[in-house]
């Protein structure tokens, strides 16, 4: 999956005044098959929007205004943003699937769960053999993730967070889509639970050797489970790269935020702050958007806005800072 340029925004039309949230904000990336890739920032920094869209799910007010969306279907590249919508349904759940924030409403409320799984599978495909291409394949699917049959006896709210949450990503995967989308799956369940969501995930990954996209604003599940990940910030992607490298080597003064606010043992010093919260949407500073809470703001960076380049091999950033020749004077 590819984007390029791409911008999604808000837009409000009231009367005379025209009003702009800018949530996607040139957004290129590129996220490879069989990785889990993960995004992470502050709430209200895109994030949920940016899976939106590239989920194809962009719906007024909301609006793709420029750029592209590849997916790549059978060794060819489709921009989606060019798709009808009749077009893009076909390829929707098959081969992506997205599973929204708190989705405990996936699953509907007053029916066992094992209809909810029969009213999906059937409204994606056709089936004559309920036995052969319902009934077996969905315990298979169950038993290799780890969750117990007996969850398809049961209404929703007999099972606890945690078992709602596997179940609803076990329902999400059940039709083996090339990609899937989630946006804080662990938010809300205790640390248990997050784990075995976590753990699901990862076996999920393995089974189906697909590429799982995964929005939290969680650094820690990051460090746990992604590959690689992006940080975004006001809409744009600051800094990209392999997770290890990001957690041993940050390079963006909000990525070093980040980190620096999860708990280290014995380390208090270690904390960066970054007060504040970040920038409306509607109303971006000019230059970089981090500069109001940055505490090596230049004078360049209230004016310019720092693109994101590569600094070392698959790492990026996009800070005034890290520019190729400053990384390598410190280095030094
Ligand atoms: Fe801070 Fe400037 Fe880098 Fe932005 S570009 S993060 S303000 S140093
Ligand atoms: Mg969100």
């Amino acid at each position: 999956l590819k984007t390029e340029k791409l911008k999604s925004y808000y837009i409000f039309e009231m009367q005379e005044e025209k009003k702009e949230v800018k949530a996607v904000n040139d957004v290129s990336i590129s996220i490879r098959e069989d990785e889990i890739y993960g995004i992470a920032g502050e709430s209200g920094c895109g994030k949920s929007t940016f899976l939106k869209t590239i989920c194809g799910l962009a719906e007024p007010p909301l609006r793709i205004v420029d750029g592209k969306i590849y997916y790549e279907v059978e060794g060819k590249e489709i921009d989606i943003t060019k798709m009808s919508q009749e077009e893009y349904r076909k390829l929707r759940w098959q081969f992506i699937s997205y599973i929204p924030q708190g989705s405990m409403s996936a699953l509907n409320p007053i029916i066992r769960i094992k209809e909810s799984f029969k009213d999906f599978v059937t409204s994606h495909k056709k089936i004559k053999d309920e036995e052969k291409e319902f009934e077996e394949p969905l315990k298979k699917h169950l038993t290799a993730l780890g969750l117990p049959l007996r969850v398809l006896k049961s209404y929703p709210h007999q099972l606890s967070g945690g078992m709602r949450q596997r179940t609803t990503i076990a329902l999400a995967t059940i039709l083996n889509p090339r990609i899937i989308v989630a946006d804080e799956p662990t938010t809300a369940l205790d640390v248990v639970a997050q784990r075995a969501v976590i753990q699901l995930l990862k076996d999920i990954q393995k089974i189906q050797k697909n590429t799982i996209i995964l929005v939290t604003h969680d650094m820690a599940v990051h460090a746990n489970i992604t590959d690689r990940m992006g940080i975004m910030y006001a809409g744009m992607f600051v800094e990209e790269g392999e997770t290890d490298e990001i957690f041993e080597n940050p390079l963006h003064p909000y990525t070093k935020f980040l980190i620096g606010s999860l708990p280290k043992m014995g380390d208090k010093s270690y904390k960066v702050s970054a007060p504040g919260s970040p920038p409306s949407l509607a109303n971006l500073p000019q230059g970089c958007p981090f500069h109001p809470r940055c505490p090596y703001a230049m004078e360049i960076c209230k004016k310019e806005r720092p693109q994101l380049v590569e600094i070392s091999d698959g790492h990026k950033s996009a800070c005034f800072l890290n520019s190729k020749e400053r990384v390598e004077d410190a280095r030094k």
